[in-house]
């Protein structure tokens, strides 16, 4: 009796609960690509498509190759279920409203069918539907949320080896080959994402040297570094392989408890970032559209196109901010600390909705997760469950002299402003005309001047919250 087994975001074989629910029997192993709300976006898509084709290559190996579908679970699986014989489809569980959704309603189209849809824990350490506080309610602070999971955690099971060998279920379809996916723009669509190529490698086994390299060259500094944008090994860059599942988190838990040392208890933390943005998102799914905090719904924003445009093209004349949104457009990825300054600049002294952050880094980020990044971003707008307060406003040039004092992050991604001295590296826009010229700069011509003035984005700022709260 054969099963299904539907790849979503666990793109791996080794640490599979649903994989091995199915591995002794013959099965069909499907990706269904599917639109509706947040389908991923561009830089993601990249992402996608080199990982699907590594998943294809290991499937293959193993003699049960990869069937790839596009449309809608609900219609599709039925019939492929009834193709292959299929009394049972495995997958693991998600937690984004749209893909929640669809499961519930794919179980009630296969049950009418006699095929059940059996969900397995893929993704997560924890159940965002089993862990609760002491009064039962969900988690709304991640500090207590941390320290419960930690406790749970003592008891974590082992990771799941990979299976050896699959067999390949009779009757399965042919499917879509991965250029009828069609993930990745077609000409004469500019490809911005093909640069990526030399910053990552999607896949199980980018994954692992990832994680590898990682232990050996950053854990132990982990952290002292983390904040350094400039630093190499600063952070693992693992988010986009954790996010597609490439990697499952209770595999870099152990890794990393059994490399050990300092930096440990902070990374384990991080992770646990990860599982409250998900527990966040699973009980307040409005969480990507809609502010947790309600009062923020009437909050006086100022759209502005150009204002929007120059920060997301990173022209808005101040280095630490044009440098991290230039390092996302090149490579898809951005130090976390500059994702904080980054979108608060945006929020704060340029009063854009958060909403159109959310959305311009869900289309440039190969992490781009509906938990993290909506949370993040409701976090540092003020408005999220467990929130900076939305007065708290960064200062771009004093958070850039804190932590890229030497100006090496600025000067990566800013190479214009690489001559000028580290005095100035954060400001320019205060350097003596003599020092400008001294580095070949012109303001306004080689690097923007400013786009707002800092005192007064900040002043406006505080008074669109002061009309908020109807001071
Ligand atoms: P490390 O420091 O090595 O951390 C290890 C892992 O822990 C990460 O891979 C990630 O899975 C998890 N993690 C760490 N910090 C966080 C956090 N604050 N929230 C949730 N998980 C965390 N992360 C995403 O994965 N996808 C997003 O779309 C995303 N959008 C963000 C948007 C904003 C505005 C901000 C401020 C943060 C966002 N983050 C997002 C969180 C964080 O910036 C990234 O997870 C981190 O930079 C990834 O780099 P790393 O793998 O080297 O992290």
């Amino acid at each position: 009796d054969s099963a299904i087994l539907w790849f979503r975001q666990d793109l791996r074989l080794a640490d599979h609960p649903a994989l091995m629910a199915v591995a002794e029997r013959p099965i069909l192993p499907v990706y269904i690509l599917e639109d509706g709300p947040w389908a991923p976006g561009g830089a993601a898509r990249w992402w996608l498509h080199h990982s699907l084709a590594a998943l294809g290559r290991d499937l293959a190996e193993r003699g049960a190759p990869l069937v790839l579908l596009r449309g809608d679970p609900r219609r599709l699986l039925p019939d492929l279920a009834a193709a292959v014989g299929a009394t049972e489809i495995h997958a693991g569980r998600r937690t984004e409203p749209a893909g929640r959704r669809c499961d519930a309603e794919t179980h009630a189209a296969l049950q009418a069918a006699g095929t059940r849809l059996v969900l397995h824990r893929t993704a997560l350490l924890h159940e965002p539907h089993q862990v609760r506080t002491g009064s039962g309610t969900p988690y709304g602070v991640y500090t207590p949320f941390s320290r419960n999971v930690f406790g749970l955690l003592e008891g974590l099971a082992p990771a799941l080896p990979a299976p050896a060998r699959l067999s390949t279920a009779p009757g399965a379809p042919a499917g879509l080959s991965l250029d009828e996916l069609a993930l990745l723009p077609r000409l004469p669509e500019p490809d911005w994402a093909a640069g990526f190529a030399a910053y990552w490698q999607p896949g199980e086994a980018g994954a692992a040297a990832r994680l590898a390299a990682f232990l050996e060259h950053g854990l132990a500094g982990y952290a002292d570094r983390r904040n350094d944008p400039g630093a190499a090994w600063g952070t693992s860059g693992l988010s986009p392989h954790l996010h597609l599942g490439e990697i499952s988190p209770r595999q870099v838990w152990h890794a990393a408890q059994a490399r050990g040392g300092k930096g440990l208890e902070t990374f384990l933390k991080e992770l646990l970032w990860r599982e409250f943005s998900h527990h966040l998102l699973w009980h307040r799914p409005e969480m990507p559209e809609a502010p947790l905090r309600v009062e923020f719904a009437a909050f006086p924003w100022q759209p502005d196109a150009a204002l929007l445009r120059a920060w997301q093209r990173g022209r808005t004349g101040y280095p630490i901010i044009d440098a991290g949104m230039r390092q996302l457009w090149q490579t898809g990825w951005m130090h976390n600390r500059v994702r904080m300054i980054t979108a608060s600049f945006l929020v704060k002294h340029l009063l854009q909705p958060w909403q159109q952050g959310e959305a311009w880094f869900w289309d440039t980020l190969v992490d781009a997760d509906l938990a993290a990044n909506s949370a993040s971003w409701q976090w540092v707008a003020g408005c999220g469950a467990d929130a900076a307060p939305y007065f708290r406003i960064f200062n771009p040039v004093l958070q850039g002299e804190k932590f890229d004092p030497t100006g090496a992050y600025v000067r990566r991604w800013c190479p214009e402003l690489a001559p000028l001295p580290d005095r100035f590296i954060h400001k320019p826009h205060e350097a003596p005309e003599i020092v400008l010229r001294g580095a070949g700069l012109q303001l306004g011509r080689d690097y923007p001047a400013p786009v707002v003035e800092l005192a007064a984005g900040r002043a406006r700022a505080l008074a669109a919250f002061a009309a908020l709260k109807g001071d």
